[in-house]
Formats: C-alpha cells, structure tokens, sequence
C-alpha cells in the first residue's frame, strides 16, 4: 500500500542547498520534509570540498572539526612552464572539508530545527491534480510513498529531474558544462597549507588540475575540462600524475562529476516548484565551486518560501527569481564573461601573467582586486609588447 505524508515543504535532495532551505523553512515553524536518494547522506561525496572560511558565519553554521578536514592558508598556482603565484594569507582563508559528514550535519541541523528527514527516497515523479503540482511521488526504501506538499524544492543536484517534470526549461549544451574526475589519494610534496592549481591546454583545457590537501600526504586530485572534449578529464588527470612523476597506486576514492559552468537558469519558480543550487546550475563558472553559491541561492530562496506561506501567496515565490538574478546571476553572469576572456589565453600567455603576477605584492592579488592585479599586468612590457594581450586584458576589465 502507498504511504500518504504531508508537509507544508518538500525538499528534494540533501546535498548542500537543501538542507540549508530546510532548516531555514523549518526555523519558521512550517513542516519541512528533507529527503535524499542516498542511504548515507553526503556519500559517496563528488567534490573536491573547498570552501571559504566566511561560509560559517554568513550562513550560520557551526565550526565543527568533525568535518573540517584541514585549514588552508591560500593558494600557489603553476603556469604551464612552471612559473608560480603564491597567494599565502596570515589568517585560515578557506577549509577542506569532509562533504561525507558536512552534508549529514546539514540534514542534521535541519532536523534539528524541526524538518523531517529521510535518507533512502528516490523521488520519481511529480503528482499533479487538475494540472497543478501537488506533491511528488517516490520511493521510501523500495516502498511507494506519495509526498504531498505546498511548495515543492528541486535541490536535487546537477542532474535534476524534478525541475524538468515541473516543466521548468533546464536545457543547456554539453560545452556549459565541465567534466570532473578526482582521486582521493596519497600525495607528498606540496605545501599541505595551501590548494595548489595547475593550468594549461595541455593540462587541463579550459580548466585546471587541483591539489587540495586533507592530511600531509593526502589530499583530493582532481582535473576539470571542458565536458565537450573529444578526450576525457580522466586522460589529462593520469596523463599529469605521470609527467610529474606521481605514483597512483595509492588511490582511497575515485570521484566523477559534472560541474555546471553557465547557463544560469532563467526562471527559478514556477508556480510552486523552486529550483536551487545545482538544480539551477547556481555555480561559479570560473573555479566551479557550487557550495557557497548553493548556500546564498538557499538562503534567498527559504526567505520568500517563508513569506509565501505566511501570506499564503505563491505568486510571492518569483522573488526568488528576481532577488537572485539581481543580486547573484548578474555577478555570476561577469564572472562568466572573465572566464570566456581567460579561455582564450594561450599557454605562452598563462606564463607571462603568472610570472608577471608572481614578482608582483601577491597581497593586492589576495584581496581579489582583479582591477588592481590587471593594471599591474597592463604596464609590464611583455603585455605591452603584444596587441592580443592587451586587448584580452582590456576585455577583464
Ligand atoms: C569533482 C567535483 C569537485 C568539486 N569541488 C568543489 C569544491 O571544491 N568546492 C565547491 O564549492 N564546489 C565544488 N564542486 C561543486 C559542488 O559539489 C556542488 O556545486 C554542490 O554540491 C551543489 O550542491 P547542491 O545541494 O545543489 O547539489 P548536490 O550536492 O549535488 O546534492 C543533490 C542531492 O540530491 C540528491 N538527489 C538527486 N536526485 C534525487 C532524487 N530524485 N530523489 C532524492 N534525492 C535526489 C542527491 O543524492 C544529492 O545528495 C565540485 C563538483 C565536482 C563534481
């Protein structure tokens, strides 16, 4: 027989967006349920589990050593002929975490604030009466169970469904997304108080090879590339590991994942469907970090959840749209516009701004002064020399 439940909410996916909506929706006192496909919330982890530090604060989440793998101090980043930037901050800049329980502390929090929570719910399908959304259809550990719900949240990853079965338009070209393959393995070598980048056409086109550190000698080995590459991110991954002499025979997890680099969504409500995070590919295009991004879009998106439920007036949830659009999706939109400028560099380019940059006060570069840092690159003469670089750099600014 199918089970019947009922929430005011029902929040599709536990990854990092969800659980934020959850709690938040649920602080208010409205019935939230929270429910996640995997057995094992925040396993297995497809992400490299860099965040900045200021997360915790703005989003009000505990600094918990139990998923906090390691602080980091900055960054180093290598140039295709081995030039480096090293960016070090005095104080903890960013954390690796460990997703497997940072995700499960999450839903934890969000159960504690009052959602329900199941794990081991695959949602398949919305439930629709006389055309409208209803709730959603799914199964509970093998088990029929139809969810009915005011409001429904696709915070159901990259690879959403659920926004699509509302009708919401989330087509996007493969070259909108980038392709992600990660080792988490044992490493030495590198400063484990920074994240370390590599870059290069031959390395990693369109995008870059990661170090970042969880312990001295181990630490999450990834490569992004562009997702329509004749050749595949795992190539240009163990092709790396090879030429720098790494031994891969110490692998403790092996990561795939796509990551949504563009294509923001346009509408992020429709009638009593929300879409976040990866869901609405709420992701920065340039370094393809999707945490922080989820957060904020969660945040904006519990507030007018919250205020259409209190007014009982879903038209109220289009705000949503509209707040992140004018707040996130326009930033996002210029961070996507720099990052088409960048992928035109080619690898003698990457050389001259990283050892350009790299003799340069890295403090102006830390304080992500992009204008500063390319007025610095404008006035050297192996820029000036050359019309391509100048006008490239002029498209930055
Ligand atoms: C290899 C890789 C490395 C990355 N590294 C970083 C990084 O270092 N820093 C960073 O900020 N970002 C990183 N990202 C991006 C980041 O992981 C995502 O942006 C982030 O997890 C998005 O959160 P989300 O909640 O939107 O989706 P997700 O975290 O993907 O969560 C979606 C959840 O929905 C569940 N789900 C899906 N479908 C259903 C269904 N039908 N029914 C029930 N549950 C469902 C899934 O099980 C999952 O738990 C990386 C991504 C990849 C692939």
């Amino acid at each position: 027989m199918t089970e019947i439940m009922k929430y005011d909410v029902v929040v599709v996916g536990a990854g990092i967006a969800g659980p934020i909506v959850a709690r938040n929706v649920a602080r208010e006192g409205y019935s939230v349920l929270l429910v996640d496909k995997k057995p094992a919330i925040g396993a297995p982890k497809q992400c490299a589990e860099g965040i900045n530090i200021s997360i915790f604060e703005r989003y009000d989440i505990p600094y918990d050593k139990r998923f906090i793998n390691r602080e980091i101090y900055g960054a180093r980043i290598y140039s295709p002929s081995g030039y480096e930037l090293e960016i070090k901050y005095k104080k903890v800049s960013g954390v690796i975490l460990e997703r497997k329980v940072f995700d499960k502390m999450l839903a934890f929090y969000a159960a504690r604030s009052g959602a329900d929570v199941l794990s081991r719910t695959e949602v398949e399908d919305v439930i629709r009466e006389n055309g409208k959304i209803v709730g959603v259809k799914a199964k509970h550990e093998g088990e029929p169970v139809e969810i009915y719900g005011d409001i429904i949240v696709a915070a159901d990853g990259v690879e959403s469904t659920i926004a699509r079965k509302a009708g919401i338009n989330t087509y996007a070209p493969p070259h909108e997304f980038d392709s992600a393959y990660e080792y988490e393995m044992l490493i030495d070598g590198f400063d484990p108080d920074l994240i370390h980048l590599w870059f290069g056409n031959d390395v990693a086109p369109r995008g870059y090879v990661w170090v970042f550190p969880k312990d001295e000698d181990r630490a999450n080995v990834g490569i992004g590339i562009n997702s329509d590459n004749p050749k595949t991110a795992k190539y240009y991954l163990d092709k790396w590991l090879k030429e720098n002499n790494i031994p891969s025979k110490k692998l403790l997890e092996i990561n795939v994942g796509v990551v949504p680099v563009g294509g923001f969504l346009k509408e992020l409500a429709k009638e009593n469907v929300v879409v976040v995070g990866d869901a609405a590919r709420q992701v920065n295009p340039m370094h393809g970090g999707g945490m922080a991004e989820a957060m904020k879009a969660g945040t904006i998106a519990s507030k007018w959840i919250v205020k259409a439920l209190e007014e009982e007036n879903l038209e109220l949830l289009k705000n949503y749209t509209t707040e992140w659009w004018e707040k996130d999706g326009k930033r996002l939109e210029r961070v996507l516009k720099i990052r088409k400028a960048v992928e035109k560099l080619n690898d003698e380019d990457l050389d001259v701004f990283i050892e350009v940059l790299s003799g340069t006060d890295a403090e102006k570069i830390a304080e992500g002064n992009y204008t500063e840092v390319i007025k610095v690159l404008l006035k050297h003469p192996k820029v000036l020399m050359s019309a391509r670089r100048i006008s490239l750099l002029k498209e930055l600014l």
